[in-house]
């Protein structure tokens, strides 16, 4: 059976995990967080990290930081999952679900102006795929109308949005960022998350929040002689057992993308030589790096999307549809505005991702294509 998504180690998890226990601090925000949140801050220059159980965690963070309360409007993709809406969703917003762009699920930036109220406070971005949205385009119209923008970097690690003279980490862009560990993303613990803090005012408050709304933080670095409960929070950080187990895999950041790269690169050329099911291949837009996150494949319709699935199930291979918009979603279709999202929809009909994950052979993925292209319908 080749299964969809399968979690892996990469050598010094365990060492790691055991080290944390023998001395003598496995609860939170001890030697392995600050490992880890120091590698990204170190290697992508973002200004302010904090590991979380969850990205859905580090999402709910944001709503906090960004005070959204009852009546605020929040603009996203309804391409997405369930948690970028719910952590907003929680502190009373309202959301303003996008439609995505016609060649790409991500949301189309020059759709967003038009949804812009008086109520707007911010703007969540996806990078699905790991895929950059046009970040340029987006930064612009929320300075243009004072509005925050949050990255949902869940997919996006270690992944660029290009400019004319350089590049830029997703992640690094928005005034605060969510990436996820999960284990079905690139780099994983299990359960995991990050909130990145990229502007220097939500700094201190970020940290207050993560440590259960106290200045923890702070007496622990003795800024203030004492500590006591400053704020709303929640405890948000994850135990020191799992910062362990994913600093033994961002050690080997580099070696894993070469590996998803390599087996993203085999789906894309065999597809291009044989596509006997006219199947669209996906498209990185231009003003982004490519961080093999996920393979997928655009179908005609929801009918063949069906029969692919059937006959790589028949040969012991899964493959997975994604998500159902959120706008037609039992919770949220009554408050929804009624607009029609026709290209999101396409992708919930249309859209399935084939197997990846690092120990998936390109033998497998010879496999996996000619299995696809024999299907019948
Ligand atoms: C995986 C994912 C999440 C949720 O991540 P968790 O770490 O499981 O909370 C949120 N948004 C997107 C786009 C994701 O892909």
């Amino acid at each position: 059976m080749i299964p969809f998504n399968k979690p892996f180690l990469t050598g010094k998890e365990t060492d790691y995990i055991k080290d944390a226990v023998e001395s003598g601090k496995i609860s939170g925000n001890g030697k392995y967080t600050q490992r880890c949140q120091e590698y990204f801050e170190q290697r992508y220059g973002f200004r302010k990290c904090l590991l979380t159980t969850s990205c859905t965690d580090a999402l709910e963070m944001a709503a906090i930081l960004l005070d959204i309360k009852e009546g605020d409007e929040v603009i996203m993709p309804a391409y997405t999952f369930v948690s970028t809406a719910n952590a907003f969703v929680l502190r009373g917003a309202r959301i303003v679900f996008a439609d995505s762009s016609k060649e790409h699920p991500n949301l189309d930036a020059s759709n967003i102006e038009q949804l812009i109220t008086p109520n707007t406070k911010v703007i969540v971005v996806v990078h699905y795929a790991g895929d950059a949205c046009d970040m340029k385009a987006i930064m612009e119209l929320a300075e243009k109308h004072h509005l925050f923008v949050v990255e949902d970097a869940a997919q996006s690690i270690d992944n660029f949005f290009i400019t004319h003279h350089d590049r830029k980490p997703l992640g690094g862009i928005g005034h605060l960022a969510a990436f996820s560990f999960h284990e079905t993303k690139n780099i994983i613990s299990g359960e995991g998350g990050m909130l990145v803090v990229n502007d220097e005012r939500f700094v201190l408050r970020a940290e207050i929040i993560w440590e259960k709304g106290t200045n923890r933080s702070q007496f622990f670095r003795g800024e203030v002689d004492k500590y006591g409960w400053v704020d709303i929070g929640s405890s948000f950080l994850p135990s020191e057992v799992i910062a362990a187990f994913l600093f033994a895999q961002l050690e080997n950041l580099d070696e894993i993308q070469q590996k998803r790269k390599l087996l993203w690169n085999t789906y894309n050329e065999l597809f291009s030589k044989e596509n006997k099911m006219e199947l669209l291949l996906p498209k990185t837009p231009v003003y982004s790096t490519n961080n093999a996150h996920m393979f997928y494949v655009v179908c005609k319709n929801v009918t063949q999307r069906s029969n692919i699935i059937a006959h790589l199930k028949s040969h012991h291979m899964l493959s997975v549809f994604h998500y159902i918009s959120l706008h037609t979603s039992p919770f949220y279709k009554d408050k929804h505005d009624g607009r029609n999202l026709p290209h999101t929809d396409r992708f919930t009909d249309c859209l399935l991702r084939l197997p990846m994950y690092y120990d998936l052979q390109v033998d497998d993925i010879h496999r996996i294509v000619s299995t696809v292209n024999t299907t019948h319908g």
